[in-house]
Formats: C-alpha cells, sequence, structure tokens
C-alpha cells in the first residue's frame, strides 16, 4: 500500500449522498487520493456520469439489467465495467485498493466489508448496518487482519477525534447526540398520521431516504449506539443518547474523572469524511467556518423512549445481543422501505420491528451462514406483517 500520497479509494455506493461527497473529497485533493473504483446498484445515468469525470479504473453496476447501458456508455475509455453482488466483493481485495469506502444501503454493506477485512484494507465505514448486524464476527475478524475501520458517521468521527490520544481503560461513558428529527415536538398520537414527506424533511442533515427515515424513527440512533459499541468496545450500558437540536456537538466521551469532552463543528458530513479519509493527517480545507458565537444556544435534553419505540428496541438488542441486531435491522430495512412506499404508517414501522424481534429465532453465537439465515427469516416475516396490516 501506498503511505500518504496518491491513495486508491474504492467507493461502495458512490452515487447515494456519502458516496457523492467523498467523491467531492477526491476531487478537493487530487494529489492525494485517486477514485479506483465506483460501485453502484442500480443509479446507471449517475454512475456513468461520475465514470467519466473521474476516470476510475472499474466501475461496478451491481443490478445486472443496466450492464449494458453502462458499458456502451463508458466503452473505449479504458474503464473495466462489471455487474453483480460477487464482484464487488471482489473489486475490494484488489491489490490497488487502498480505502474502502462503504456507503451502500443496509445488510448489502456486509459481504464486501467482510472481503476488505480480509484484505488488510483501510475501510472508512458509512454503512451501520455492517455492524448492527454482525458487529461481533466483525469484531473477531479484525483481530486477525491487518484491517482498521475509520468511521464516517459524524457521531462516530466524533468519539473517534475525542478518543485520540486517550487510554480505553479511563472511558467512562460514550455521550451519543441526537438531532431527534423532523418529529421531535411531535406527540405519539400526531406520529400516527405524519407521511413518508413529512419524515423525508429533515431539520439538519441532508441524507438518502432511507436513513432519513431512520432518523425519524430514531433507529439511526439506536443503530449509531450499536456501531460504537462494537466501534469502541464501550458496553451498551455505558453509552447514553441525548437529543441535541442544533447538530453542532457531534458527540462526547466522558472519562473516569469527570472530564467531558466533545467534538464541535458545522452538520456536513464532508468534515467526517475528509477527517476519515486523511488520517492519521487532518486535511486543510477551505470550507466555511463554524462561528461559535452564532450558537449561543446549545440544548440537550433527554430522548423520548415511549415516543420512540425503537430506541428501546436497540437497547434490547443490543443487551440481548447473538442475532437480534441482525433481525432488528432485516425488519427495520423492510417496514422503512413499505413506509417509503406509503404501504405502512408511521407507528407500524416500530411495531413491525418490535414484533419481528419477538417471534424470531435467538441464536446467541451466529456464525456469517446464521447472520444470512436470521435476515432472511426476518425479512419473510416482516413483510408478511406488511399485507396482514
Ligand atoms: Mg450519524
Amino acid at each position: 500500500m501506498t503511505e500518504i500520497n496518491n491513495k486508491n479509494i474504492a467507493i461502495l455506493g458512490s452515487t447515494g449522498s456519502i458516496g457523492r461527497q467523498t467523491l467531492d473529497i477526491i476531487a478537493e485533493y487530487p494529489e492525494r487520493f485517486r477514485a479506483h473504483t465506483l460501485v453502484a446498484r442500480t443509479s446507471a445515468k449517475l454512475l456513468i456520469e461520475q465514470a467519466q469525470r473521474f476516470k476510475p479504473r472499474r466501475v461496478i453496476i451491481a443490478d445486472e439489467q443496466y450492464y449494458r447501458e453502462v458499458n456502451d456508455a463508458l466503452s473505449g475509455l479504458g474503464i473495466e465495467v462489471l455487474t453483480g453482488e460477487a464482484a464487488i466483493s471482489a473489486a475490494v481485495v484488489d491489490a490497488d485498493v487502498d480505502i474502502v469506502v462503504t456507503a451502500m444501503v443496509g445488510y448489502s454493506g456486509l459481504a464486501p466489508t467482510i472481503a476488505a477485512i480480509g484484505a488488510d484494507k483501510i475501510i472508512a465505514l458509512a454503512n451501520k448496518e455492517t455492524l448492527v448486524v454482525a458487529g461481533e464476527l466483525i469484531t473477531q475478524l479484525l483481530k486477525s487482519s491487518k484491517s482498521v475501520i475509520y468511521p464516517v458517521d459524524s457521531e462516530h468521527g466524533a468519539f473517534f477525534q475525542c478518543l485520540v490520544g486517550e487510554r480505553r481503560e479511563d472511558v467512562s461513558k460514550l455521550i451519543l447526540t441526537a438531532s431527534g428529527g423532523p418529529f421531535r415536538t411531535f406527540t405519539r398520537e400526531q406520529l400516527e398520521h405524519v407521511t413518508a414527506d413529512d419524515a423525508l424533511h429533515h431539520p439538519n442533515w441532508s441524507m438518502g431516504a432511507k436513513i432519513t427515515i431512520d432518523s425519524a424513527t430514531m433507529m439511526n440512533k439506536g443503530f449509531e449506539m450499536i456501531e460504537a459499541k462494537w466501534l469502541f468496545g464501550v458496553s451498551h450500558e455505558n453509552i447514553e443518547i441525548v437529543v441535541h437540536p442544533q447538530s453542532i456537538v457531534h458527540s462526547m466521551v466522558e472519562y473516569c474523572d469527570g472530564s467531558v469532552k466533545a467534538q464541535l463543528g458545522l452538520p456536513d458530513m464532508h468534515l467526517p469524511i475528509r477527517y476519515a479519509l486523511g488520517l492519521p493527517e487532518r486535511l486543510p480545507s477551505r470550507e466555511q467556518r463554524m462561528s461559535v458565537s452564532d450558537y449561543a444556544l446549545l440544548t440537550f435534553e433527554r430522548p423520548d423512549f415511549e415516543k420512540f419505540p425503537l430506541l428501546t428496541a436497540a437497547y434490547d438488542a443490543a443487551r440481548r445481543g447473538g442475532n437480534v441486531p441482525c433481525v432488528m435491522n432485516a425488519a427495520n430495512e423492510i417496514a422503512v422501505a413499505a413506509f417509503l412506499r406509503r404501504q405502512i404508517a408511521f407507528n407500524d414501522i416500530a411495531r413491525i420491528v418490535i414484533d419481528t424481534m419477538e417471534h424470531a429465532p435467538f441464536v446467541s453465537v451466529p456464525t456469517y451462514d446464521d447472520y444470512v439465515a436470521s435476515n432472511a427469516a426476518a425479512r419473510c416475516y416482516a413483510q408478511e406483517k406488511l399485507v396482514t396490516k
């Protein structure tokens, strides 16, 4: 692997929100980074545009029905065009790839992340579902690999920065901040009637549809709690979620002497992406700075676990462990997709997820195959619940 300059980057999910912002960073530092591999699922047109601009060595359009369109558009440019799920895991182990940015949505990030760990890659992890589904397995695999995971999530980037130079045994608590989403001030009754369009208007962050809905239900914060547990080896009992509507304090770490360190910044994902790609350096940026005096009021409050039952579900999943977080994630993917199709109501998302968690057979120490089976079975169960509603 090259040390600092000209790092070759594979972006899994280059057409999504994090993928596009990663390409912004690559364009900002052309002497340091090169887009080596771009992977998209179905967004053929944008993938073609990105490939024409960034001239990667390889592009993968996972959905085979778009292969011909992408291949024809890029012919003569010297870019290898591949298709299919298997091509993604094969591409991340390419010896020329230095950093793998995992920015795919949901469960689909798991197999390529495992492949990247097997090939000792630096992983810039934006796909939090990977650690939610199989945190225990990923942690085990990392122990026998030279691979490292740098979090791209803003909260986990904040934890990472707060932990630099500290001893892990001195950490007493992680304080995970949450914007509270668009429905922070709504009653549970009001939540019965909110629509997908209401939920897609996040007050502070511009993100993809799935994570925006997860943010509205606060499932996203539950996922981030589990993600933090695995990334930093801190028990869920020592991870506190606080609602901080301004999204300026990206998270905090409390130490055994009572001291609390926080990382602040504007709510802009370029910042954590730039930090993760630049490590161990900080890359200078010309982007807008935060003026502290513009924020006279930074507020913090306890989240409402009654109104957002998926927060309770996430702590329950973390406590029970095994395949429970995997089941929770699978049911959530099905329920969120149905909500986005206007098939179910907002509060049905939590009902379906919790119902699926209660009915799934428990596996205490899942193998990779157990995760695959639990994921498939939970999807099936949740899918049936959509129909019987
Ligand atoms: Mg986040």
